[in-house]
């Protein structure tokens, strides 16, 4: 009887498929959070709006997709929140990029029509990222796609920053902090990214003004020495202490600066005399401050030599110096000097102290730079004016909460990390000099100085008495994770009491990569403690491993080792796209792929989503329009297979479960595999075929085979949600509006768990399994029929295999099977766990005296083998002069080889060889 499966093409061609359901499952509004049920949430990671989908988004949003839509399966009313972050520093810098390309810079348009470009490039190409994860299949809520600068999100950003000011958080700090001469903005410690290099330790000569001689000073940077304004030793130093008091020349700086006494001072560090630049080192600022020392600053902004004020350009283009910038009474930096890089002119400071006479030796001197995050330039420390947040009253409540274990974070590992950074929390400079971003909502009256935070655009000076002067906005904008740190609350609607917050805040799972763990993930969970109600914004945070290619190096544009995800979509599918990632790494671990072999790589997926197609195909050939549903049929009428492949359906849904719950995504989509390929398709179908084929029996297996492979298309349809949606339509009994993307979890039932089906059954394949290595053990070819005898242990096993006698004779491709009998006196044995035995009769199966023959060979050959290394093993200065491990090696050696010359000895005995 044809099924209904017939019209299924015989290869699976992912590409006619996967749009076509995508644009069914968005009509049907199936990834809107359902009207009633418990909600479960998600928020994405915004993407830069700027990024283009890469194999690592994938993966993060493939994890987010399988945990959302097994979720909503399960009945919930999930919400999986997308959209995208305005990314302050890299979306200016691309726009500054294209208009450099025009000649042009950001100061030749000026604000206003520099921030309306920036709009224009963000309509353009704003939302491809967005498309590009539909492509991968993402069940994202589309309905609520945010963006970081759309309006509302904005209003809630201004009413973060002006409550914390309100309690008196944010606070207008001058220090050292890390300034990104490229981008010209300042940066967070955490976006000055630690990297090692091979730098030089400069040891140089400072002569001393009484002209007794000289003190050596030690540093990385020759070129801060022109802002130096102290030499400092540690006061208990005997190598100093005869200096303090004393002064110094700066040399090329030709100033004189005194030596000074600071216990912070590092004695094992060079030659105990550290030069102090208050303004370009955060160390040295400190002690600048302590002795209340000058603070020349002697770069630009932009990374060339100078101190000339007008030069200072703040953030609307150039104008005269910077509020809080000290003054210079002299030029410290020599002319020639002026306007030149700072790595040109260490070199030529370098040069010149040579020429001098004053430069005592360079050391190599690995050590640590920081660079920023967005464009990999040297950032470069400097005394600068910022607005910073209190950090500390935020991340208390946070620490302890994930000490009592209110929120965990997955896996385990990341915990000293973590615990780490919040017990070390430094304050956050959220000022940045660009344009592209939000204002910071921070006026200042002309005319009286008042200064304060609005929620609104103040006309007037709320201090001067009717009219005051005209009132100025701070021309900062805020750093981009001042405004995502509010992404769990600030999307639904927060701080208007939308019935969207209260029902979707607090989220449940957040998934992101451990990167941000600190930048956002951690400044997520303050935020949501702080701004709403002490309810912390999830429960778990997942952190996903690193894709990375062969070699280990993580993917990216410059080492030309990326992967577009939409080329593996075109050639293989979105769904052998997800398994081969979600199948590729445990939970947190690194994803290796080959970008050069990209068949090979995703072979897994592919070849999955072709076998699924090909068993799928088998199956629904098999079953008629009019299937009985399981709860209709007698279940007395189960043969032991029936009452395995159920029990076995069973345990898989238990296990499968359990593993997504454990945001165990690989071992779950590993058991659903294993269901399907080796008990469902090799054993259970291999086992009924006979009784399809058999007109009234079929009824039953049909029953029972139209359940489990329902039941598995649904615990892979998170993993791999097209070709199963695609199957599932076509089980029989569907109707037209069916979708498998939001029908039923399988529910385990015990009515249906049967562990002495599974025992027996599992005797059955191993006797089968047995007389299967036997043939391959002796070459014995297919075609041969065998006779097999099974002695059993106990009698109540024969029951057993009397009932699947069939099954083990046309599986085993015997001629006959004698249970329980007297074994033939020539055979191959195998014995079972519990000392039963399976024997096969050789006689006729094979030409006995040539096996013998060939047995007695091999024989011998290994009796010279373990009589020579014998020999060698019982002689005293062999042993006594090889290394332990060689000897070791030989005596495992010799182990081996006596154990297979036992095999041969069964066997010889078997055949009866004389
Ligand atoms: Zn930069
Ligand atoms: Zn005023």
């Amino acid at each position: 009887m044809p099924g209904p499966a017939f019209d299924l093409p015989p290869q699976y061609d992912p590409r006619s498929v996967e749009p076509s359901l995508y644009q069914r499952w968005l009509e049907r509004g199936v990834f809107l959070p359902r009207a009633t049920g418990e909600p479960y949430v998600i928020v994405i990671p915004p993407p830069n709006l700027t990024a283009v989908l890469h194999v690592g988004h994938a993966l993060n949003n493939i994890i987010q997709d399988v945990l959302v839509r097994f979720e909503r399966m399960r009945g919930r009313a999930a919400e999986w929140l997308p959209g995208t972050d305005h990314a302050g520093i890299a979306t200016q810098n691309v726009v500054e990029k294209q208009l450099a390309a025009e000649g042009k810079t950001r100061f030749d348009l000026g604000r206003a029509a520099f921030v309306e470009r920036v709009w224009a490039f963000v309509r353009e190409t704003g939302d491809t990222i967005i498309e590009q994860l539909k492509i991968i299949g993402c069940s994202c809520d589309w309905s609520r796609t945010r963006f970081t600068l759309d309006e509302a999100y904005s209003r809630s950003v201004r009413e973060a920053f002006v409550s914390l000011w309100d309690e008196g958080l944010i606070y207008r700090g001058h220090r050292v902090i890390n300034w990104c001469p490229h981008c010209l903005t300042a940066l967070s410690d955490e976006e000055a990214e630690h990297h090692d290099t091979n730098g030089n330790l400069y040891h140089i000569k400072y002569p001393l003004v009484d002209g007794s001689g000289f003190i050596t000073v030690a540093t990385t940077r020759p070129e801060t020495m022109l802002g130096d304004t102290a030499v400092v030793v540690h006061p208990d130093d005997p190598r100093g202490k005869p200096y303090i008091g004393k002064k110094v020349r700066v040399p090329i700086a030709d100033v004189e600066i005194p030596v000074l006494a600071d216990e912070s001072v590092d004695k094992a560090f060079g030659t105990g005399f550290v030069k102090v630049t208050p303004a370009h080192d955060a160390a040295d600022f400190e002690i600048g401050v302590r002795h209340a020392l000058e603070m020349p600053l002697i770069m630009r902004e932009d990374g060339t030599l100078g101190e000339d004020g007008t030069m200072e350009r703040g953030n609307d283009g150039p104008k005269d110096s910077r509020s809080n910038v000290p003054s210079v009474h002299r030029s410290r930096v020599p002319a020639e000097l002026e306007g030149v890089d700072r790595f040109e002119a260490r070199k030529r400071i370098v040069k010149q102290l040579e020429h001098d006479g004053l430069l005592v030796k360079v050391e190599p001197h690995p050590h640590s730079v920081r660079r920023c995050y967005r464009c990999d330039t040297v950032v470069e420390p400097r005394l600068s004016d910022q607005w910073f947040v209190k950090m500390k009253s935020l991340a208390e409540p946070v620490l302890a909460a994930y000490r009592r274990g209110d929120f965990r974070i997955v896996p385990e590992r990341w915990r000293a990390t973590f615990e780490h950074w919040m017990e070390n929390i430094r304050d956050w400079n959220i000022s940045r000099q660009l344009w592209w971003g939000h204002r910071i909502p921070v006026f200042t009256c002309t005319k009286c100085g008042y200064q304060w935070a609005s929620r609104t655009d103040p006309t007037a000076c709320p201090e001067c008495d009717g009219g005051g002067g005209p009132v100025e906005q701070d021309p900062d904008v805020l750093d981009t994770w001042f405004s995502s740190w509010l992404w769990p609350f600030a999307t639904f609607g927060w701080p208007q009491r939308t019935d969207d917050v209260a029902r979707f805040y607090p989220g449940h799972t957040l998934v992101t990569a451990p990167e941000i763990l600190q930048l956002w993930v951690s400044r997520m969970l303050m935020s949501g403690y702080h701004f709403m109600d002490q309810r912390l914004p999830f429960q778990t945070v997942y952190l996903t491993g690193t894709v990375r290619d062969t070699q280990h190096r993580k993917m990216s544009k410059s080492l030309g080792n990326g992967i577009d995800p939409r080329d593996v979509v075109n050639l293989y599918g979105t769904d052998a796209l997800r398994w081969t990632l979600i199948g590729g790494g445990s939970l947190g671990a690194d994803v290796i792929v080959d970008p050069d072999d990209l068949e090979t790589t995703f072979a897994p997926g592919r070849n999955f989503a072709n076998k699924l197609w090909n068993i799928g195909r088998f199956i629904l050939s098999q079953l008629p329009a009019g299937v009985t549903p399981i709860d209709r049929m007698d279940k007395k009428r189960l043969t032991l297979a029936d009452r395995w492949i159920l029990s076995r359906a069973q345990a898989t849904i238990r296990e499968a479960t359990d593993s997504l719950e454990q945001f165990r995504l690989d071992e779950a989509a590993k058991r659903c595999y294993e269901f399907v390929w080796n008990e469902l398709a090799d054993w259970y179908v291999e086992a009924v075929k006979p009784r399809l084929a058999d007109g009234a029996a079929a009824a039953d297996a049909q029953a029972v085979l139209a359940y489990c492979f329902d039941v598995a298309l649904r615990l892979l349809h998170p993993v791999v949600p097209f070709i199963t949606e695609e199957l599932w339509q076509k089980l029989p009994g569907r109707k037209p509006d069916d979708l498998i993307a939001v029908t039923d979890w399988p529910l385990q039932r015990a009515d249906l768990e049967d562990a002495e089906a599974d025992a027996q059954f599992a005797r059955v394949k191993t006797a089968i399994e047995h007389i299967r290595s036997i043939r391959a053990e002796y070459r014995i070819p297919p075609k041969t029929r065998l006779a097999a005898t099974i002695v059993l242990r106990g009698s109540d096993r024969q029951a057993t295999f009397e009932g699947e006698r069939e099954t083990i004779v046309r599986l085993a491709q015997l001629a006959s099977l004698t249970l329980d009998g007297a074994p033939p006196p020539e055979g191959a044995h195998a014995v079972f766990g519990d000392g039963s035995e399976v024997v096969v009769a050789l006689t006729g199966a094979i030409d006995v005296q040539h096996e013998c023959k060939r047995l007695a060979a091999e024989n011998e050959r290994l009796a010279k083998l373990i009589s020579d290394l014998s020999a060698r093993l019982s002689n005293e200065s062999f042993v006594s002069r090889a290394p332990a491990d060689v000897v070791a090696r030989e005596r495992d050696k010799e182990k081996t080889w006596r154990e297979q010359r036992n095999v041969l000895a069964g066997k010889l005995r078997a055949l009866g060889c004389s």
